[in-house]
């Protein structure tokens, strides 16, 4: 059965309790945290002019601490209410595919463009001529054809232990391929999409034929196996497991909030050439939306200057719209060059990615 909770006007039907997995975005936070932090949040208006039977339903593999906040005071401002359902984006994409024109879902809400073309390539998305979005969202952001939109932005870099590493030795995700970095190197699992959608990127922009000796060079590199979790990551060049890895500066931000002082540092990658490796979390219309009129307006609030202030303020993430104030925490890793390139690509040369991933040997 579905776990159903009320959260002021907003309910909630956990994929947590019907999977028994957790959602793959941000899995390095134990399930218990992202539980904990779903308390209801008190003092939020709740005179939804839509019934409750009636809502706008929304599917969303992002962590509920992180998508609650923004449901509730969308519904405060308009009076739409929200049930949305969180899970996994591959159950929910699959789930969107077998319900097909019955699905009671108008926005699917996930991370990683990658994820997003999956969704649009199979069909799930419909576009949406926004021309409040088109100006607001960079055009990388988001698909040229409308099926989704960037709302939030992740920078997927280069961190190091500044006890071991001179940032002067560090350029590119390519130079990471040196000698130089032997046994010294941490990276995710290639299973994962934010490495999938990275080295897809990297394709288009150099080439098949010299991304693979980059990718091998990094697994020749290696401290240790890949890891499960970015977090883990950056605990491992804390520990001295290895010096250099590639991770979402997100998480660094989580552990510097427990502790200000935490040992590692970013070095943003590629800025003498096409900049940063950046990704998404976003949103897109299903192709049956039985509310396709309230899903815009959720997607089209979600990039107003008040929810990107909600946004830039609870991930250490960057607002997907310009002049939008950092989180103080983001902002003191200071400015950098992020790739303009449009984030389609990370989908389209997804399937190249994961071969040429598994020819180089990373697991
Ligand atoms: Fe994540």
């Amino acid at each position: 059965m579905n776990t159903v909770r009320l959260l002021g006007a907003v309910l909630v039907v956990s994929g947590f309790f019907l999977t028994g997995c957790q959602p793959a975005d941000e899995s390095d936070i134990e399930p218990a945290t992202a539980r904990e932090a779903v308390e209801p949040v008190a003092g939020v208006a709740t005179e939804p002019q839509q019934t409750e039977s009636n809502p706008l339903v929304v599917y969303s593999s992002r962590q509920p601490h992180l998508v609650e906040p923004l449901f509730e005071e969308f519904t405060a401002q308009t009076g739409v209410a929200i049930e949305y359902i969180n899970d996994s984006e591959a159950a929910l994409i699959e789930r969107l595919a077998a319900e097909a024109e019955d699905t009671p879902a108008s926005v699917l809400i996930t991370v990683d463009a990658g994820n997003l073309w999956l969704a649009d390539e199979r069909g799930l998305l419909q576009p949406l001529a926004s021309d409040f979005l088109n100006e607001r969202i960079p055009e990388a952001l988001r698909d040229p054809e409308g099926h989704w939109f960037g709302l939030s932005v992740r920078a997927r870099t280069i961190m190091y232990h500044p006890d071991r590493v001179d940032p002067a030795d560090l350029s590119t995700y390519a130079q990471l391929a040196d000698p130089q970095w032997e046994g010294r190197l941490c990276l995710r699992t290639s299973r994962k999409v934010y490495n999938q959608s990275l080295t897809a990127m990297m394709i288009e922009r150099l080439g098949e034929e010299n991304v693979e000796p980059i990718i091998s060079g990094w697994v020749s590199n290696l401290a240790t196996e890949p890891f499960s979790s970015d977090t883990r990551l950056i605990e491992a060049i804390e520990a001295g497991q290895c010096d250099v890895g590639l991770v979402n500066t997100y998480y660094l931000g989580r552990l510097i909030d427990e502790q200000p002082d935490y040992p590692v540092e970013i070095f943003w990658a590629n800025q003498d050439s096409t900049g940063t490796h950046v990704n998404i979390s976003g949103a897109g219309v299903t192709t049956h939306a039985p509310a396709a009129a309230q899903a815009r307006q959720l997607i089209e609030w979600l990039a107003s200057d008040a929810a990107q202030q909600k946004i830039a303020g609870s991930n250490f993430e960057f607002p997907a719209v310009e002049g939008i104030p950092l989180h103080p925490t983001v902002e003191a890793w200071g400015e950098f060059e992020a790739d303009s390139m449009n984030l389609k690509i990370a989908g389209q040369r997804q399937v190249e990615a994961v071969m040429l991933m598994d020819r180089a040997g990373w697991r």
